[in-house]
C-alpha cells in the first residue's frame, strides 16, 4: 500500500489522492515512486477516509507544529476527505495545517469550494507557477485549457475573503523575469509569493 503520511525535510505531508489535472513540467511525480520517508508515493486506488485515519492514528504528529497536505496528486480532487482528514487531525493535535493546491479546485469541484476549504486550513498555498494564462498552459499543461490561470487568480481572490493566511508560489525553473512578473501579480492580490527551488 502507498504512503498517506510521510516525511521529507523535517515536515510532514499527507497524500491523500494521486489524481490531477494538471502534468506540470516540473512535477516532482516524474521523478520516482517516492519522496522522503515515503518509498511509495502511488496508491492502486485513493485511500478511503477510514484508511487516511488509519494513517493519521499512526503516526505521532506531536513532534511538528505543522502539517501539509501534499502528495502525488491534487489534493482538493479529494475534497471530501481533504476536509474531513483536516478536521480528524485538529481533533486531535493543535498543529498548523496547510494545503498545498494548483488553485483548481472550484474547476474539479463543479462549484465554488474556497469557503469551506478557508474555514478549515490555516494557511493555503496556492501554485501560481506562471505570470500569464498563455505561459500557465505551457508549463502546468491542466486539461481545463486557459481558463485555468483566471480561474487560479479568482480562487486566490475568493480565499482572501475567508483568510488572511494565503500565500502563493512559483518554481525557480521559469526565468527570473517572469518570476518578477508573477510578483506583480502577488503584490496586487495583498499575497506572500513563495519561490520555490526545483528538486530533482
Ligand atoms: S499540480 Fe502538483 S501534482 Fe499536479 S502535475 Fe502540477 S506539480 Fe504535479
Amino acid at each position: 500500500m502507498a504512503d498517506i503520511v510521510y516525511t521529507y525535510g523535517g515536515k510532514v505531508y499527507l497524500n491523500i489522492t494521486n489524481k490531477c489535472p494538471c502534468n506540470c513540467t516540473f512535477c516532482i511525480r516524474a521523478n520516482g515512486d517516492g519522496v522522503g520517508s515515503a518509498e511509495n508515493l502511488w496508491h492502486k486506488s485513493d485511500p478511503t477516509l477510514e484508511e487516511i485515519k488509519k494513517a493519521i492514528d499512526s503516526f505521532d504528529f506531536s513532534q511538528y507544529d505543522e502539517v501539509t497536505f501534499c502528495g502525488y496528486g491534487e489534493p482538493t480532487y479529494a475534497l471530501d476527505n481533504l476536509i474531513a482528514a483536516c478536521k480528524y487531525i485538529r481533533s486531535k493535535y493543535k498543529i498548523c495545517i496547510r494545503l498545498n493546491t494548483n488553485g483548481l479546485s472550484d474547476l474539479i469541484n463543479k462549484r465554488e469550494t474556497a469557503r469551506e476549504i478557508c474555514e478549515n486550513f490555516d494557511v493555503i498555498s496556492i501554485s501560481l507557477n506562471a505570470p500569464t494564462p498563455e505561459k500557465y498552459l505551457e508549463i502546468s499543461r491542466p486539461v481545463f485549457g486557459i481558463q485555468s490561470f483566471d480561474e487560479i487568480i479568482k480562487f486566490t481572490k475568493t480565499c482572501k475573503k475567508y483568510t488572511n493566511c494565503v500565500k502563493m508560489s512559483v518554481v525557480d525553473v521559469i526565468p527570473q523575469e517572469d518570476i518578477d512578473e508573477c510578483r506583480k501579480i502577488t503584490d496586487k492580490l495583498g499575497v506572500e509569493l513563495r519561490v520555490r527551488e526545483y528538486t530533482d
